[in-house]
């Protein structure tokens, strides 16, 4: 507005020099006066607004604006009233003739009233430049000086009267300074501050260096990171090489990762250079940014941590494991490596019969154990609850040494002492490309070879290991089946008293596989006692005899048939009660039904199992105790166990080969057996000696290939029961 408002003055003036003409020269003044109270309403405008007026003194502008309009109407009463001023003629002004002004009172006025609102308008400034803050002040103090200088340079003009008037220009430079400092103008300083504000209280350490790559400027951040002083700005670039070694702090934008020290006093950083270019887009400078990253960086490792770690042990979870040792084959391709299978046994009870702490506790010493052996190229962590899992170079493994490790591996903790039963199933890698979830299955599948848990606690895994669990597969899937269809069933063999008169039969389980033939015990009963599935067999080899006998006594031959139970059975049923409701449901006199058991039975439970075993004599059924002298039981325990009937087996006496001293044990073994009115029988005679001789010590009954192998349910009634 004040530059538009400029142009009707400089117009007239410019009216005023350059006409030779009185009435042009009167119209020009015309002119420039009714546009100095124009500029001087448009500068009080700008200068409410400029200054922040807006809402002070409404009546003061009231009363200035009204007098700038009746300095105007003033004006245009001059023609007609000759108020304000006149022309006067001079000749000889730079050679032409020149229309000076002659004022009279209105021109007065008119001066009065521009002069005065110019004061104001300077008051309003000056109050401006004392008040604001210093970066403000800037801003008014220079429009302050030039209208100063405009003013001066006016009043000069005015009383000197000169003919020409330039202080318009004055003017000029005023106003477009207003309009500068109205559009475009900002408070570099203050930008400056803020940003420097801002550049201070960020986080990061910033660095500032001009395009010689010296640094200028650095904030606080930066100056306590660098340990340089305030104002020393020159010595952060050698500071920051001190710290990060030569990192390439020179050089167009990058950024970086920068790791210091170790252990706990790790800090991590990151590093971002970035260059200022000016308007022109040449590098004006740069700037380095480091920011802190330790605390993020660590809580990152800790989730990490925390994810592929296990809480209790500390070792890896199993699917970080995996992951750890599908690296390390990868990596070492050329080496090679077992996967360990790392069991504890008995943790069940360790948890049951102590606590859940002390179980804690010994998994924490296993793991512990584990750790102290890793050296180069160890992988190692927990599969679940109690089983952890190591891969190590095959040369790294040394059986005898862990299994005498193993052998009296003991925990404590106060005055608990455990000693904790660990099993190694150890699996070769011969093909790293395999799953390593297989590996371990396999290395898993090598476990179920330990027989001796107590003697033997590393097992390996071959690939027979592997048909056997398949084949346990394949039959386990098809035991049902095979029941029902009476693939399964019992073959008998003949027991003969001292005579060779058969008194009695073994029932023993045969499999008429439609596919694989023939199948012994030795191929299937092993499997079921493993996994439980003995009890489906047991009850349908116990049926079958009890189904024979209720045809032998229809047919009124009064044979008895033993059967065998396993130890497994005693844990899923009651043996006794399901033993009694079949000879109940087939009309059976319980004494035709023989029951063998094993000395195993009585390894566990074994006031629990004697009491059954009573039962069972109570109840008028006859306990045999098969296999006796092929485990446990010593001579001693004889006298407590109430068994009718005692199984020798050939095999197992004359074991070692010495038949002399396998003569005396049997001898001494029949004469304790009669004493304590146990009646003994030998099984696995295979010659017409054997028997002699056994006969000879008094031995009762007979069972062997010598009398007849085991034969089918039909053969036995045909050549025996005619
Ligand atoms: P066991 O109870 O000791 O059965 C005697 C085993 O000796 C039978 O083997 C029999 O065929 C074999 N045998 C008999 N006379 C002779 C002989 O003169 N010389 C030799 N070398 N062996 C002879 P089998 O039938 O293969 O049974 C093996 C084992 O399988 C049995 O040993 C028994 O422990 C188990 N078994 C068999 N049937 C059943 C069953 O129905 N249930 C359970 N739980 N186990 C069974
Ligand atoms: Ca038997
Ligand atoms: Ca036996």
């Amino acid at each position: 507005m004040i530059t538009a408002a400029l142009i009707p003055p400089v117009f007239g003036n410019l009216l005023i020099v350059s006409t030779s003409m009185e009435l042009v020269a009167t119209i020009g003044c015309y002119i420039y006066f009714i546009g100095m109270d124009m500029v001087m309403y448009a500068l009080l405008r700008f200068t409410v607004k400029y200054c922040d007026f807006q809402k002070k003194f409404p009546l003061l502008r009231g009363i200035i604006d009204t007098l700038l309009i009746m300095d105007v109407i003033q004006f245009l009463c001059n023609p007609f009233f000759g108020n304000a001023f006149t022309t006067e003629r001079l000749d000889d002004v730079y050679g032409k003739a020149y229309y000076r002004l002659v004022p009279f009172l209105g021109q007065t006025y008119h001066r009065v009233v521009c002069y005065g609102v110019l004061l104001a308008i300077m008051i309003v400034f000056l109050v401006k430049i004392i008040r604001s803050p210093k970066i403000y002040a800037e801003r008014y103090s220079i429009i302050f000086f030039t209208l100063i200088v405009a003013a001066v340079w006016q009043t000069l003009y005015i009383f000197s009267r000169t003919p020409i008037d330039r202080s318009m220009i004055g003017f000029g430079i005023s106003g477009v300074l207003m309009f500068y400092f109205s559009l475009y103008y900002r408070p570099l300083k203050l930008l400056d501050r803020m940003l420097a504000n801002i550049a201070s209280e960020m986080p990061e350490a910033l660095f500032f260096f001009d395009a010689n790559e010296k640094c200028i400027w650095a904030n606080d951040p930066a100056i306590s990171f660098a340990g340089i002083e305030q104002g020393e700005f020159g010595t952060a670039t050698e500071k920051l090489l001190e710290v990060f070694g030569n990192i390439g702090l020179e050089g167009p934008e990058w950024s970086s990762r920068q790791v210091i020290g170790s252990g706990d006093e790790t800090r991590y950083y990151a590093l971002e250079k970035r260059t200022v270019v000016d308007d022109r887009g040449r590098a004006a400078g740069s700037f380095l940014s480091i920011r802190d990253n330790t605390e993020e960086q660590k809580r990152i490792q800790r989730e990490i941590y925390n994810a592929t770690h296990d809480s209790l042990t500390g070792l890896y979870t199993r699917e970080y494991l995996y992951e750890r040792i599908r690296h390390k084959l990868e990596d070492k391709r050329d080496m090679e490596f077992y996967v360990v299978f790392v069991d504890v046994k008995n943790f069940k009870i360790v948890n049951d019969i102590f606590s859940s702490s002390f179980g804690d506790f010994a998994l924490q010493r296993i793991a512990d154990w584990i750790r102290s052996g890793d050296t180069e190229n160890w992988v190692y962590g927990r599969l679940a609850g109690d089983t952890f899992g190591v891969c190590l170079p095959v040369e790294a493994f040394h059986e005898q040494e862990l299994e005498e490790i193993l052998s009296r591996f003991v925990v404590r903790r106060n005055n608990v002492e455990y000693h904790i039963l660990i099993h190694l199933g150890v699996y070769k890698i011969t093909d790293p490309n395999i799953e390593v979830s297989v590996m371990f299955d396999r290395a898993h599948l090598a476990l179920s070879t330990i027989r001796d848990e107590y003697q033997k606690h590393i097992a390996y895994y071959d690939d027979d290991l592997r048909k056997k669990v398949l084949w346990s597969q394949h039959i386990s899937s098809e035991l049902h089946d095979a029941i029902r269809e009476m693939h399964l069933r019992p073959y008998l063999q003949p027991i003969v008293d001292k005579e060779g008169k058969i008194v009695g039969a073994e029932a023993l389980a045969r499999w008429i596989h439609p596919k694989d033939g023939f199948l012994s015990p030795g191929a299937f009963i092993p499997v079921f006692e493993k996994n439980g599935m003995i009890v489906e067999v047991d009850k349908h080899m116990w049926r079958c005899a009890c189904e024979i006998l209720s045809r032998w006594s229809e047919k009124g031959k009064r044979l008895f048939i033993s059967v065998n139970i396993s130890p497994k059975d005693f844990y899923f049923m009651d043996v006794f009660d399901e033993i009694r409701m079949l000879t109940e449901d087939y009309g059976i006199d319980p004494s035709l039904l023989r029951i063998e058991i094993t000395e195993t039975v009585m390894m566990t439970e074994a006031e629990e199992r004697m009491r059954i075993l009573q039962q069972f004599r109570d109840a008028g059924y006859i306990v045999e105790m098969d296999d006796f002298g092929s485990g446990y039981s010593s001579l001693n325990m004889l006298k407590d166990m109430p068994v009718d009937v005692l199984k020798l087996d050939m095999k197992f006496l004359a074991r070692g080969g010495d038949d002399e001293r396998a003569q005396t044990i049997i001898q001494n073994i029949i004469h304790l057996s009669d004493d304590l009115g146990i009646v003994s029988l030998t099984e696995g005679v295979e010659t017409e000696d054997q028997f002699r001789m056994l006969a000879r010590m008094h031995c009762i009954l007979f069972q062997g290939y010598h009398f007849a192998k085991p034969m089918s349910v039909e053969e036995f009634e045909d050549t025996f029961l005619q």
